[in-house]
């Protein structure tokens, strides 16, 4: 049998899969097993974020993995508590971390904080938590529940967890508080909602009537965090500062990593949440490692330079093809372009694939770019012909 006959017979199908068989990656290029290139603007939808084979990293983790890969956290973990120190660092805030192993695990967290908040902090009990419409938090009972889109909570796997309710917009969050909600949740650029961006001002106005109510604001930060719009977390690029934020996509450059920040460091106490994996050496490894290097290129304006470059590309392609697309969306390395059908989104994408790039899905008519924070402006070239290859063929 060949690697999709072993697939289909032994790998539960619950994904619509595409049978390219890479084999391995430099940067932001990837050979299948024909040895034929491809261009990855999805790296691994944003979380290869220092591209394939990065020595700095790989060798971070093979050496990681020569001395402990995994002791419980029943013992303190050195590199777990640098990893966390170092998040405060680029945060620019005293906080506290806690280590998941996956963004939904990071997001069942913030909503474990936010109900003991809830519990505690009132005269009576508050647990409700306002998510967004079109939002994505995960795939667990809890998050897929917390997810603003109902093709994401069919019967079939109900009960689901009571306690979500979602807001069409920002605006009409204040409407929807009652006696006992306790927080609010949001992507601050909806990804797989889209790749839109919320707008600034009134997220910062949520933020102020949230503060003054004593509700927590709940960042989940799992694809937008890590560089991936320009600054070390979206929120941080918007001026707030939420009470819970979440990551996970680009923290481990591809090892399972998640975490929950908080500067409310004294909520959640031993034996209240746990993880068997979350935070152990080889992830926190890999998160040390990655996370140096991205604060170095960020330093350097490197990650400004590719964004601004990213960003010049996707206008020409807007302006040679408007018969295709409607605008461009998201901000920093996280961008769309809004196809005028879904029809013509899975065309271009399933069409790139053959010809050596590959692209994302997001919402129902949206081409996700989501390429490595390290990727080479030789690269994003190389890529943006062959899109324009494709484009001219659709
Ligand atoms: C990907 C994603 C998640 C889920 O992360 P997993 O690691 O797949 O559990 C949650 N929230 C957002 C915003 C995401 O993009």
């Amino acid at each position: 049998m060949n690697t999709e006959e072993i697939d289909k017979e032994f790998v539960l199908q619950t994904y619509a899969r595409d049978y390219t068989n890479f084999t391995h990656g430099i940067g932001s290029t990837l050979y299948d097993e024909n040895g034929a290139d491809y261009i990855d603007f999805a790296s691994g939808i944003g979380v290869n974020s220092v591209g394939h084979g990065n020595e700095k990293l790989t060798s971070a983790i093979c050496e990681q993995a020569s001395k402990i890969i995994h002791i419980s956290n029943l013992q303190v973990i050195e590199p777990q508590a640098k990893l966390a120190q170092k998040i405060s660092q680029l945060y620019g805030k005293n906080i506290g971390t806690f280590f998941a192993n996956s963004g939904a695990e990071a997001n069942e967290g913030a909503i474990k904080l936010a109900r003991k908040y809830g519990d505690t902090k009132f005269d009576n009990k508050k647990y409700k938590i306002i998510t967004l419409e079109h939002s994505f938090h995960g795939r667990t009972l809890s998050t897929v529940k917390a997810t603003g889109q109902e093709s994401f909570h069919p019967s079939s796997f109900a009960p689901y967890i009571d306690g979500f309710s979602f807001a069409p917009l920002i605006a009409d969050v204040k409407d929807m508080i009652d006696d006992e909600t306790v927080a609010v949740m949001l992507e601050l650029v909806q990804g797989e909602g889209g790749v839109e961006a919320f707008d600034k001002g009134e997220v910062q106005e949520l933020a102020r009537m949230l503060k003054k109510l004593g509700l927590l604001l709940i960042v989940d930060e799992v694809q937008t965090g890590v560089f991936r719009t320009g600054e070390f977390t979206a929120s941080q690029k918007y001026g707030i500062e939420p009470d819970i934020i979440t990551l996970a996509k680009g923290l481990g450059g591809g090892v399972p990593i998640g975490s929950v920040l908080t500067p409310h460091k004294n909520i959640l106490v031993a034996g209240d949440h746990g993880s068997t994996f979350g935070g152990n050496y080889l992830s926190t490894a890999a998160g040390i490692a990655t996370l140096g290097i991205l604060e170095e290129l960020h330093n350097s304006g490197g990650i400004q330079d590719t964004i601004e470059y990213f960003d010049s590309k996707l206008n020409e392609v807007l302006e040679q093809f408007p018969e295709l697309f409607i605008k461009q969306t998201g901000i920093g390395l996280m961008r769309g372009l809004k196809a005028i059908s879904g029809e013509i989104q899975t065309k271009i994408i399933k069409s790139a694939m053959k010809n050596g790039l590959i692209l994302l899905k997001a919402g129902r008519n949206t081409v996700r770019f989501l390429p490595s924070l390290t990727i080479t402006k030789a690269e994003i070239d190389s890529g943006f012909i062959r899109l324009n290859e494709v484009l001219k063929n659709i």
